[in-house]
């Protein structure tokens, strides 16, 4: 149904505080944020707003968060759709999905519309894949180029699309007047990862004050997501063992736990 595949999140709460690290990443993104807040002053000096921007990186380290936080500092709605939701749809499904998907977008404009593992449907024309469905999913992709030409340059919604294959994608995404921004969110250094600690034990009951610096030391290699999974283990661990709050001997068995995970993760990929 049209609901389970994208969700226009009413309440979108993130905001650029919620997203830790990133420096560079939040400032490209914050002139987005801009053209969405006052569309007019660009287009009325005869300036084009940019359709779209691609961020590029590793899975889990703040892609759809930083997507989402754009859309809450402009205060405009999100409109979301999964790549991997296309996989296996029915022939022409795909196309009238990605049709509506900007239809409603436009409506509501100014908006974002977000597009997560754009890979899946963005990979290069031709070159098939062991799915099987590639014409659909050729399909989508050709809607998708269709919908982001078709935009007048006063429609004022943005396409922000994640990806980690850069690499593999169709070259007529990237040209001009579609995704022709490459935005990289890489994984966090030591002092981004302590920074990340910070945000996920905001809501933490932590015993004593916990030294941030030690925690990012031991997870190097850690995305935001499998930080703000420590913060989220170690809560648990403490609850486990009836514990009144989390100390840091919770937060060391949860990175221990955590990189266990990691590891049978790898060993299924390679
Ligand atoms: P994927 O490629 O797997 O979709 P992603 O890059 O879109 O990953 P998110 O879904 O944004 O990653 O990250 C998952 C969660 O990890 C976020 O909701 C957030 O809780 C946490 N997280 C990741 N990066 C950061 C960050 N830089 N600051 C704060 N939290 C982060």
């Amino acid at each position: 149904s049209k609901a389970k595949l994208f969700d226009e999140k009413k309440d979108i709460r993130a905001t650029f505080k919620d997203v830790a690290g990133l420096e560079g990443a939040k400032e490209e993104v914050q002139e987005i944020v801009e053209f969405l807040r006052n569309p007019e002053r660009y287009t009325s000096l005869g300036g084009k707003i940019p359709k779209g921007a691609l961020l590029v990186g590793p899975p889990g380290t703040g892609k759809t968060l930083l997507a989402k936080a754009v859309a809450g500092e402009a205060k405009v709605p999100f409109f979301s759709l999964s790549g991997s939701d296309f996989v296996e749809m029915f022939v022409g499904v795909g196309a009238s999905r990605v049709r509506d998907l900007f239809k409603q977008a436009k409506e509501k404009s100014p908006a974002i519309i977000f597009i997560d593992e754009i890979d899946a449907i963005g990979r290069a024309r031709g070159k098939n894949n062991f799915t099987g469905s590639n014409d659909e999913r050729e399909n989508t992709l050709n809607q998708l180029l269709t919908e982001m030409d078709g935009f007048g340059t006063n429609t004022n919604v943005i396409v922000l699309a994640a990806t980690n294959r850069a690499d593999i994608l169709d070259k007529a995404l990237m040209r001009a007047g579609r995704f022709d921004r490459q935005i990289y969110v890489d994984l966090p250094d030591l002092n981004e990862r302590r920074e990340i600690f910070e945000v996920h034990l905001r809501p933490i009951k932590t015993k004593e004050t916990l030294d941030l610096e030690f925690l990012a030391k031991q997870t190097p290699g850690f995305s935001g997501a499998d930080i703000a999974n420590v913060c989220n283990e170690a809560a648990l661990i403490a609850a486990r063992n009836g514990k009144k709050a989390v100390d840091r001997q919770d937060f060391l068995d949860a990175v221990d736990r955590i990189i266990g995970g990691l590891e049978k993760k790898n060993k299924i990929i390679t």
